[in-house]
């Protein structure tokens, strides 16, 4: 079976025919130009799609918050403006005459992982990514945990200080207002406006700038201190970690080590793990959705 995956992002939008064994073949990547909006984008999307021939199916990875019965976007805030109530399954179900599946961004990569990737040797796994935000996925029986209305997992949204700092979902004190790469960034720019990225944070870092290895080490335990809460209620097999600050190396291990002194014996066996497939682990994900 040959599927195009197709990774609608804030940033950029990527797409792919893969098979069974998760080999991109033609992959394309183009802006998502999502200020202009949600008609704009599936219109895009389209005449984009129009370019491939030979596949028998479509997944699509998107942001925002998807409806997965019906392939629809149930809400996306004002990034991509317009974009919420777009039927994505049904037009493009309609356009292509190929079966069409939809699924959030995060949910998409943790399934990605879980097909083709670190996370295909367990069943049941947390996935978290560390970005401007912290994105979640519950993985149970290698399918995702979608909960009532289809949003479950939004880990960047516990509350780890009571009356902390005011996150952009209006509540204060979310673990993603802590964990977060942003998070990471703004302590690092108070002390220095030079630190616009991780690149040069873990620089500084390697060459042992004291300030920034305890602003690191706070960072971290932040992280941990999240992880620690949802190995305590999923109690899972293994936690796979992705977003691009992930590939510092050291940082892993970091987190691993304070997350296995802070939670409880016997929930020690948890393996935290760095997440494989990079930015391909949506497109792979909407793929798989039809190889399940
Ligand atoms: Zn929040």
């Amino acid at each position: 079976m040959r599927i195009l995956g197709v990774d609608i992002g804030g940033t950029m939008m990527k797409f792919g025919i893969t098979d069974e064994q998760g080999i991109i073949e033609q992959y394309r990547e183009y802006p998502t130009e999502s200020k202009k909006g949600g008609p704009y984008i599936v219109q895009k999307v389209i005449n984009l799609i129009s370019n491939f021939t030979d596949f028998d199916a479509i997944g699509i990875s998107t942001a925002g918050q998807v409806n997965q019965k019906d392939g629809s976007i149930l809400y996306a805030n004002e990034n991509i403006p317009h974009y919420t109530g777009m039927k994505l399954k049904a037009i493009l179900e309609e356009h292509f005459q190929v079966p069409v599946k939809v699924e959030n961004d995060v949910n998409a990569a943790a399934l990605g992982e879980n097909y083709f990737g670190k996370g295909s040797k367990y069943d049941d796994f947390l996935f978290l990514t560390y970005g401007t935000g912290i994105g979640g996925a519950i993985v149970m029986a290698s399918k995702i945990y979608h909960g009532q209305a289809g949003i479950a997992g939004k880990f960047g949204h516990m509350i780890t200080h009571p009356n902390g700092i005011l996150c952009n979902c209006g509540n204060k004190g979310c673990y993603e207002a802590y964990a977060s790469t942003t998070a990471l960034m703004k302590k690092a720019q108070n002390v220095d406006a030079k630190y616009i990225d991780g690149k040069i944070i873990f620089e500084a870092y390697r060459h042992s700038d004291e300030k920034i290895g305890s602003i690191i080490d706070d960072w971290v335990e932040e992280i941990a201190l999240g992880l620690v809460s949802l190995i305590h209620i999923f109690n899972p097999p293994a936690v796979i970690i992705g977003g691009g600050i992930m590939e510092q190396a050291i940082l892993i291990e970091k987190i691993s080590t304070r997350v296995k002194y802070l939670i409880m014996d016997s929930f020690r066996h948890v393996e935290i793990q760095k997440a494989t497939l990079g930015n391909k682990a949506g497109l792979l994900g909407a793929a798989s959705l039809h190889l399940k």
